[in-house]
């Protein structure tokens, strides 16, 4: 089978890991302060703060924001859970905002007309976190208008895109947003096998989720609320978590950054093959959007169900039977049953269910040959024949 996704992992990756395993810190050493000054230097910004995921990042990321109960987070129905789930944690309310129907991104239309009826409510959200769905880049530039227009923080769920840029700098740079947050899941882009990490451009943000990450304990003194009681002193001043990333993780990540920009140019080979392969089948081939260099975390397609005599499942299991992994991005999120035991409803999004119903993600990742595309590419022409 062809996985829709896969990691890359060469020899110095694995030298990277052993020496960790070999040298004195398995946690808290010096490998994860490298590999956050790695991230930031590659990404434009002034902070970066690794933790166990992407989901943790995000969750203390909402912290760091103040977000608790009383308040909203609105993000795209079309993400995986966990974009949404940390507004919950928080013990928010969690709406959502319908997507475009050619990027697959949070609709900045939209989000304006449900902004203006919001404010007539006096419902504003405290939080949006646009989704830079496949690795494309999110209307940034809108969406950070509207937040300084009606007042709400911007996490950027940027799990899909490190490696992308928007408006030529770099995703995570954070010129648009508060926090940028990347996932390191051995399908995304580089991996940590799990592993996350935010990015700020501002300290306090940055202190919050420093402590958040590991109990609320600090050992910084500026930090305390009186003077140390001596080398072994230390003070909880939040409560927090233990999110933290290893030694081995971080080891991993240095390494897998160096080959960053080589794996998306890799992608982009794919995607521009891929348009070009499948240009006379029945399906549409992801739009581009000129402000975005997207990281290609995936290349969706939909499904022309009009002019195949197949329903949907069909297709989709056909091409699982002949060897070609695909998989669905994503369920929307609200029609999940824990989401719809809070009321939200089939028709509510219907840009994100009418994606739902005739997409298919085929396989994309740096260690897809041609001759493997080329496979993907004869079934998809069989299966839809
Ligand atoms: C993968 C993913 C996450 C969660 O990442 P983890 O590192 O597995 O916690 C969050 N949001 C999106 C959009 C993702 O694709």
């Amino acid at each position: 089978m062809i996985p829709y996704g896969k990691q890359d992992i060469n020899q110095a990756d694995i030298d990277s890991v052993v020496a960790v395993l070999q040298s004195d810190f398995l946690t808290q050493g010096p490998q994860v302060p490298l590999f956050e000054k790695t991230v930031a230097a590659y990404c434009g910004a002034q902070h970066a703060i690794a933790v166990n995921s992407a989901t943790s990042a995000l969750h203390i990321a909402c912290l760091a924001l103040d977000l608790g109960e009383g308040d909203t987070l609105w993000t795209s129905p079309n993400t995986f859970v966990a974009s949404a789930n940390c507004g919950l944690y928080c013990g928010a309310k969690v709406d959502f905002v319908d997507i475009d129907p050619y990027t697959y991104n949070m609709c900045a239309d939209k989000l304006e007309q449900k902004l203006i009826q919001a404010q007539t409510q006096n419902k504003l959200p405290k939080i949006v976190i646009p989704v830079h769905f496949a690795g494309q880049s999110c209307d940034m530039r809108r969406i950070h208008q509207l937040g300084q227009q009606y007042g709400f923080k911007i996490i950027e769920d940027a799990s899909h895109a490190i490696g992308g840029k928007y408006l030529d700098k770099p995703i995570g740079g954070c010129q648009y947003s508060d926090i940028t947050v990347f996932s390191f899941h051995p399908v995304k882009i580089i991996t940590t096998a799990e592993g996350g990490l935010a990015t700020t451009n501002q300290p306090g943000l940055a202190e919050k989720m420093q402590l958040l990450r590991s109990h609320g304990i600090t050992r910084d003194e500026k930090l305390m609320t009186k003077e140390s009681e001596g080398g072994w002193y230390y003070q909880q001043v939040e409560l927090g978590f233990n999110y933290r990333m290893t030694e081995l993780q971080a080891a991993l990540g240095v390494s897998q950054m160096a080959r960053l920009d080589e794996f998306v140019a890799i992608r982009h080979q794919l995607q521009q093959r891929y348009d070009e392969l499948l240009k006379n089948l029945p399906v549409i081939t992801p739009y581009q959007s000129p402000d975005s260099y997207s990281a290609l975390h995936l290349y969706p397609i939909q499904i022309s169900l009009d002019k195949v005599k197949k329903s949907h499942k069909q297709v989709f299991d056909q091409l699982r039977q002949n060897g070609i992994g695909v998989n669905l991005h994503y369920i929307p999120v609200h029609l999940q049953p824990y989401y719809q035991n809070m009321g939200f409803k089939q028709g509510d999004y219907p840009n994100a269910e009418n994606y739902y119903k005739q997409a298919i993600s085929i396989p994309m990742f740096q260690g897809l040959t041609f001759e493997m595309q080329d496979q993907v590419v004869e079934e998809l022409k069989k299966v839809l024949a």
